[in-house]
């Protein structure tokens, strides 16, 4: 498909606008100052589902934390999901911390530098290892990501969306990639995608390959790339409790270590059924993961939280133990802490919200 839209001369005339383009107007970012693999291999992962400006303070935080695959190995992983509390995607720090140690245990603590081994490592897939082998190690290897995606879907008008056509564009990136110097061209088509052929308003007067972008020229590049059809985002309503005891110790409990904000700390909670209230639900709830009776009180704040694929809305309630031994039934850990105790442990970000309110109303009443 792409040897029909685009000639192999102008393949050639694509890379070389793209690599004095990048020359000039290149960004400057961290982990370009290094060819450490270990480094890039954390921003890579870092920058999966995450802007570049909130990724910058992690990554400096991170390396400072964790200077070395092999530290990273042998770290807690409670630690590491501490650090990475707020970048959302925990699978991510998760399977970071799964990666260090198969390349500490297999690989003598060495990145590997092929790619079949590469993409056999957990949280890294094809575009992601192209990316660490070609920034670490200048090997040719493609990436195709969201942004990539976005750019030559454009670049050759693309009549049909993206995720149809997945394999061309494939083949696409494979054919324009600089073989001397796939290091900057890679890098140069994530800037690209970036700062110039953006979402929305692309800007085609800046850009360096307007004059052989098929969207530019049939003034598709607002409409492309094809959207596919998809459906309601479903929603949620859980109810939460911050359940004291007679101490004025909140109880807290430790998510299972596989799925959804795995192995973060949360208030514990559920689905309110249909026809529920918020207070039966809390209550049947805690009976059933944690096994303890409990007073649902006053009803602390509401907040509404985004993931990819489903929207919550947390009815919060303070409530009182009142009897039963605390069991993780359906959790794997359950402590009683104090708030200010509370700070040392990883909570996904709609329960720092709630931990921010906790301690404005009873830290300073
Ligand atoms: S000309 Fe416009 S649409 Fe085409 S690649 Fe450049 S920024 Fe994107």
């Amino acid at each position: 498909m792409t040897d029909k839209v685009i000639t192999k001369k102008t393949l050639d005339l694509l890379r070389q606008l793209l690599l004095t383009w990048y020359q000039e107007q290149g960004r400057i970012l961290p982990w370009r100052q290094t060819r450490d693999p270990y480094a890039i291999w954390i921003s890579e992962i870092m920058l999966q589902q995450t802007q570049v400006k909130t990724v910058i303070p992690y990554y400096e935080r991170w390396l400072e934390k964790f200077p070395t695959g092999d530290y990273l190995a042998n770290s807690d992983l409670q630690i590491v999901l501490k650090v990475w509390e707020g970048l959302g995607y925990y699978a991510r720090a998760r399977n970071l911390h799964k990666t260090a140690q198969i390349i500490y245990h297999e690989y003598d603590g060495i990145f590997p530098q092929n790619l079949d081994q590469v993409v056999k490592l957990p949280g890294i897939g094809r575009t992601t290892a192209g990316g660490i082998l070609s920034a670490a190690f200048n090997q040719p290897v493609s990436i195709l990501d969201g942004n990539v995606k976005r750019v030559l879907s454009r670049l050759i008008a693309l009549p049909i969306p993206p995720q149809k056509a997945i394999q061309s564009l494939w083949q696409l990136s494979n054919d324009l990639l600089d073989p001397h110097n796939p290091r900057d061209f890679n890098q140069g088509l994530m800037d690209l995608g970036a700062t110039v052929c953006l979402k929305s308003k692309p800007k085609c007067l800046l850009c360096p390959w307007r004059i052989h972008c098929q969207a530019y020229h049939q003034g598709l590049q607002n409409n492309l790339p094809m959207r596919e059809t998809s459906n309601p985002i479903p929603h949620k309503k859980i109810g939460v409790a911050v359940i004291y005891n007679e101490a004025g110790n909140i109880l807290i409990d430790r998510r299972p270590e596989q799925g959804l904000l795995g192995g973060l700390w949360e208030f514990p909670g559920g689905k309110i059924e249909q026809d529920e209230t918020v207070e039966d639900c809390i209550k049947r709830e805690i009976l059933e993961e944690i096994g303890i009776e409990i007073e649902v009180g006053d009803h602390l704040m509401s907040l509404d939280h985004a993931y990819t694929h489903f929207k919550v809305t947390l009815f919060v309630h303070i409530c009182r133990y009142l009897s039963g031994e605390p069991t993780p039934i359906e959790c794997e850990e359950i402590r009683w802490v104090t708030l200010d105790e509370i700070d040392s442990f990883p909570f996904p970000k709609a329960n720092t919200k709630i931990i921010e309110k906790l301690k404005k109303e009873f830290n300073n009443p």
